[in-house]
């Protein structure tokens, strides 16, 4: 019944899944890296969010101009930061063909640690001077938890741990995205309550210093609740797909590229879209 859903439900849909490397890693000759099936190939995290009337993405990483067109993007309302880490900012460069297309600045949710980012990694963009064809934003700062509207739709910045650096997950209309976090703080806790969907990082089966590791991000989910959880920024030693997704217990699934969500009736839930491609 995909064709009688009218074009205006809310959507989400998972630009990348994988964890900073991304999936194949260059060079790599594991089974995961030299898999064919399409779940597989991870690009770097990023989430495109289509809620309120606006579309907005979270985070600019590596893959940013590549997920654009594979997504075929055709208009871009806000970018919205987790944390400064180039896996999450690197293709911030990129946002110019939508300066040029819609003639507007780009408005930027971040913290203060990603302002400072932004203008270091991007200085060109903040010169007083500043000649054509540099991408044009306006930052717009998160403080804590106060949230903001897009659109018609309030976004609740959720402050995480990722290891020494505080970052920031979101959470709009019933859907949670966090990545890169490996601890969640006692007042985060209380902004997760009646999530229908979270989103939580899991890197791997083995700890990690500054990522949850799957038995960490499955504790998160029980923790949590919610009717719907999807795993990413994925590394390869998660293993296969199919594999790992097949021992997952019931209400939590690994996200993979392209996977689409939809909001109907306040919960969302996944398009009949497979995948979106292979490289
Ligand atoms: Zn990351
Ligand atoms: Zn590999
Ligand atoms: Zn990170």
């Amino acid at each position: 019944m995909q064709g009688d859903v009218p074009k205006t439900l809310p959507r989400a849909t998972f630009l990348g899944s994988g964890t900073s490397q991304g999936v194949p890693i260059i060079g790599c000759s594991c089974e995961v890296c030299h898999s064919d099936d399409p779940r597989d190939h991870r690009l770097r995290c990023s989430l495109w969010v289509e809620v309120g009337g606006k579309s907005v993405v979270i985070d600019t990483g590596p893959d940013f101009r590549i997920q654009m067109l594979r997504e075929r993007v055709q208009s871009l309302d806000a970018v919205v930061y987790t944390h400064e880490h180039k896996d999450h900012l690197a293709g911030m460069d990129d946002i110019r063909p939508f300066n040029f297309l819609q003639r507007t600045v780009m408005p930027i949710y971040a913290s203060e640690r990603v302002e400072a980012a932004l203008h270091r990694d991007f200085h060109y963009a903040f010169e007083p001077n500043k000649h054509g064809g540099v991408p044009d934003v306006d930052i717009r700062l998160i403080e804590g938890d106060r949230a903001f509207e897009l659109g018609e739709a309030t976004w609740q910045p959720l402050p995480l741990m990722h290891a020494e650096l505080p970052i920031h997950g979101y959470r709009v209309e019933g859907l949670a995205y966090i990545t890169d976090a490996n601890h969640i703080p006692n007042d985060t806790w209380g902004l997760l309550d009646g999530v229908d969907t979270l989103v939580v990082n899991a890197l791997r089966p083995s700890p990690h210093y500054s990522h949850f590791s799957l038995d960490e991000a499955l504790d998160v989910a029980r923790h949590v609740g919610a009717r719907q959880t999807y795993l990413t920024h994925i590394s390869h030693l998660m293993g296969l797909h199919s594999e790992r997704n097949a021992t997952l217990p019931e209400g939590i699934s690994l996200a993979f590229d392209g996977l689409q969500l939809e909001r109907r009736d306040q919960e969302w839930h996944p398009t009949n879209r497979q995948h979106a491609w292979t490289l």
